[in-house]
């Protein structure tokens, strides 16, 4: 059996078994070959998925593409020592799925480019697979292609993450869209991704289940559809309130005060933390004074956090104005 799958795979037979054992990493044809037995073959609008030159997506009549991409990098988005595989690839695809959320978007295909390093234990990989397909299937995402390498030495796993999804032709959420007079809102609680890497820099261990919302953050993709009739625009929180609210300042070209204390923040949060702490993966939107906006949305506290102004992005105190400086999270780097 040993013997037949190393002919299948090009791999010796004891590196096969040394791979089943999860200590050596597979080589590239067999960990296709098992990435593509996990994934599936694709349904719905994946009408091909892995296994072909290309992967066939069907967009219903009507309908945009929406495209986005992101690199998750060892030692800027995550140490090996600090986060899970699971939490790896959960996250890794996480930020693809929050940037169609941010646009209004359905997702539908994701695709990944992984480069890994040559002692990387299988184990890890096949962790990363299983954390990514999960929140994958949570989401009906078919992952349907990709390709994999051995990253060069020294630079560790390197993933590159592009999720495909259609929102209505048209109707898509930008971030241009904000005006004067327009109110400012925000989903859940802000600042607990950055209450888990503050534990991990002082030396402590973070806990997967108290800090989920670092190691298992939920893109608001429900929630975004919701708000695609609502909202004149939005982002979602990857690099922190105060960056990300000067992305749709300066996309719409106007201004904003937020007051500092309806700022919800996530359990032990600072207002710092909530203010500049980036990876919540919440949405930030806009929209008309006129339009009712629900306190919750699908089970997720909604809150006016402050207000479009023509110019300047500040910070409303204890009676005081200040200017909001963009201080986003950059990531492992501070
Ligand atoms: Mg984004």
């Amino acid at each position: 059996m040993l013997r037949e799958l190393a002919e299948k795979t090009g791999n010796t037979a004891r590196r096969v078994e040394a791979a089943i054992l999860g200590t050596v990493p597979l080589h590239e044809k067999a960990l296709i070959q098992r990435i593509r037995r996990a994934a599936g073959s694709g349904a719905g609008r994946v009408r091909l998925g892995i296994g072909d030159d290309a992967a066939i997506l069907h967009i219903p009549a009507g309908q945009e593409v929406l495209v986005t991409t992101d690199f998750t990098l060892e030692g800027v988005h995550f140490r090996r020592e600090w986060h899970p595989a699971e939490s790896v690839g959960h996250r890794c695809l996480a930020r693809g799925l929050s940037d169609i959320a941010a646009m209004g978007g359905e997702p539908m295909a994701a695709f990944l480019s992984l480069a890994l390093p040559p002692e990387l234990p299988q184990r890890w990989v096949d962790g990363f697979v299983r954390g990514l397909l999960r929140l994958a299937r949570q989401h009906r995402v078919t992952l349907a292609g990709g390709d994999t390498a051995g990253s060069p030495g020294g630079s560790g796993v390197l993933a590159d993450m592009v999720v495909v999804g259609t929102a209505p032709a048209g109707k898509a959420l930008r971030r241009s869209g904000a005006r004067p007079g327009d109110l400012l809102y925000v989903t859940g609680e802000l600042g607990g991704s950055a209450v888990a890497l503050g534990m991990f820099f002082a030396g402590k261990k973070a806990s997967t289940q108290a800090h989920r919302r670092h190691f298992f953050p939920e893109p608001r993709v429900g929630i975004g559809q919701v708000l695609r009739g609502m909202a004149t625009a939005m982002i979602d929180l990857s690099d922190g309130l105060s960056t990300d609210l000067h992305h749709i300042c300066q996309e719409s070209g106007v201004g904003a005060v937020v007051e500092a204390a309806a700022v919800p923040r996530a359990r032990s949060a600072s207002l710092e933390q909530a203010l500049h702490g980036g990876e919540d993966y919440e949405l930030l939107f806009t929209a008309q004074p006129s339009r009712r906006i629900p306190e919750r949305i699908a089970g997720v506290r909604v809150t006016r956090i402050g207000e479009i102004t023509r110019r300047g992005v500040v910070l409303a105190q204890a009676g005081r104005r200040e200017k909001l400086v963009a201080r986003g999270w950059e990531h492992l780097r501070s």
